[in-house]
């Protein structure tokens, strides 16, 4: 009789917080009572607990039991508490020592037999531990790897509860395995396997340097997809916080690389055209999980044959794409995943996709027009470059100087996107997001004879004012690229000529 408390950590959307799960155990009639805002996964816990008590060879209190988990306005959700609490319960009401585990923060979901299971979520959740000063954090073995990518904190697996039981009461002690070295990386596609598609190559390098949206329009064959795939390795590596932000993501999601360590390279998703509303954006059952574009977070989302998404999907980007987050209301309240994801769009001209281009078209007129209506949503006005690209005929490709590497490209991004931030401070990191009240700031305004590309585009309908905006972002790449101050006529042409969509 008597009670007892034991730490663990609940997450909120991506970010963890250190919960206290205590327990009381008086006199009266056996029973379990959770409180605290358990969800319904976390009563269906009890029975689990109980019989993971049984098979560990520990006695279940055949008292009053309450379990309580701290904060009380902290939502919980989740199997990652069903070890501390069956620890809080054995200490409260089975004289369980719990001195060893003062400062411990605990983890794991517990199988029926009393082993450990991984959960998901375990970066957030040790990042938390550590800032909650926690000595120690235990871990089901399966976990160990990525808990260990926080630093300063011991960390310990435990395979099954007997082994926590065993090593509070000195008889066992905790598992501390080698950490695995991380197998080599695959490096990423390089951009010197695209030979020709001068045009394709140079949108992509455009949209990595000012962080542009970026749609390609062109048929099968014209490498829409090659290029896409070699975004992410010529843009700059990941910031060491923005590598804990992506591989937490990808650790919520349940989705972390096999290789065990902290995601470093931008990341690319390339969801299937036929993906769910969830998938894309996050959701599904029990807890909300990331989508798409939260997975893409400070990395590229990729819609391949993007004419062909519900465009209840499509959509759904849209606020997500505006604010860099995406909320997803639940029962109880709301998650909120990160989604600052640059978006690559790539479509075939019309339905039927001929290689020979427009003149083979066989698609009933309207069919195409159904389907560039289709394509010119609200998503697209947000992309800056909106690029035709056109198959490349083998004979062109002989005695072609070999393409620049990834390298080389990268390189230059990471010179123009200093220069940038630089300029836009504090307002925006990257062309692609400057605001249009700081784009047209006296202190930026480009001079009338600079613009005049875009105003005769403008007279003659084929550019909106929004349009002129997105062309002016990209002129400022065009010239970060070559290392100029301030854009030329030359870099208007050149981002006009970026949008050559036939209308915008
Ligand atoms: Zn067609």
């Amino acid at each position: 009789m008597g009670y007892a408390k034991i730490r663990s950590v609940a997450l909120q959307g991506v970010v963890g917080q250190v919960i206290v799960v205590e327990a009381d155990v008086a006199p009266g009639l056996p029973s379990l009572v959770v409180s605290g805002l358990p969800d319904a996964a976390l009563t269906e816990a009890r029975d689990r607990i109980r019989a993971a008590v049984h098979n560990s060879g520990a006695t279940w209190p055949q008292q009053r039991i309450t379990v309580n988990l701290l904060p009380a306005h902290v939502r919980k959700h989740g199997s990652g508490f069903d070890t501390a609490m069956a620890l809080a319960v054995l200490a409260a009401g089975a004289d369980l020592p719990t001195r060893l585990l003062v400062d411990a923060v605990i983890l794991g979901e517990l199988g029926l037999d009393g082993t450990l299971r991984p959960v998901r979520g375990v970066l957030p959740a040790v990042l938390a531990a550590s800032r909650a000063g926690a000595g120690l954090v235990v871990v089901p073995p399966g976990n160990v790897d990525e808990a260990r990518l926080v630093p300063d904190v011991r960390v310990r697996a435990a395979d099954c509860l007997g082994r926590i039981i065993g090593f509070v009461h000195g008889t066992e002690t905790l598992l501390d395995p080698p950490t695995q070295p991380p197998p080599a990386q695959r490096p990423p596609a390089d951009l010197a396997d695209v030979l020709g598609q001068e045009r394709g190559r140079r949108a992509i390098e455009l949209a990595a340097a000012g962080r542009h949206h970026l749609a390609m329009f062109g048929p099968p064959g014209a490498g829409k997809t090659l290029l896409a795939q070699r975004l992410p390795g010529i843009l700059p590596e990941l910031t060491e916080q923005e590598s804990i932000e992506v591989t937490a993501l990808h650790s919520v999601a349940g989705e972390l690389p096999a290789d065990g360590g902290l995601i470093r390279r931008a990341p690319l998703q390339a969801p299937h055209h036929t993906s769910s509303i969830a998938a894309l954006v996050g959701g599904g059952s029990g807890i909300a999980k990331p989508g798409a574009i939260s997975l893409a977070h400070h990395g590229v989302l990729f819609l391949d044959e993007c004419a062909e998404f519900q465009a209840s999907a499509l959509n759904a980007l849209r606020e997500p794409l505006e604010h860099g987050e995406v909320r997803l209301r639940r029962v109880h309240g709301e998650t909120v995943y990160p989604a600052r994801a640059q978006l690559v769009l790539a479509a075939n001209p019309c339905p039927c996709a001929r290689p020979g281009g427009d003149a083979m078209c066989q698609c009933p007129p309207g069919v195409r027009v159904r389907y560039r209506s289709r394509l010119s949503g609200p998503l697209l006005d947000r992309v800056d470059l909106q690029v035709d690209v056109v198959a490349v005929r083998a004979a062109a490709l002989f005695g072609t100087e070999p393409a620049e590497s990834s390298a080389t490209v990268a390189a230059r991004v990471v010179r123009a996107r200093q220069a940038a931030a630089r300029r836009w401070a504090p307002h925006a990191r990257s062309n692609g997001e400057v605001p249009a009240a700081v784009l047209r700031d006296r202190r930026f305004r480009l001079p009338r004879t600079v613009l005049q590309p875009l105003a005769t585009a403008m007279d003659r309908g084929q550019l909106s004012a929004r349009g002129m905006d997105r062309a002016t972002r990209v002129a400022w790449t065009v010239a970060d690229l070559d290392g100029r101050d301030r854009p030329t006529i030359d870099d208007v042409h050149e981002a006009l000529e970026m949008r050559s969509r036939r209308g915008r």
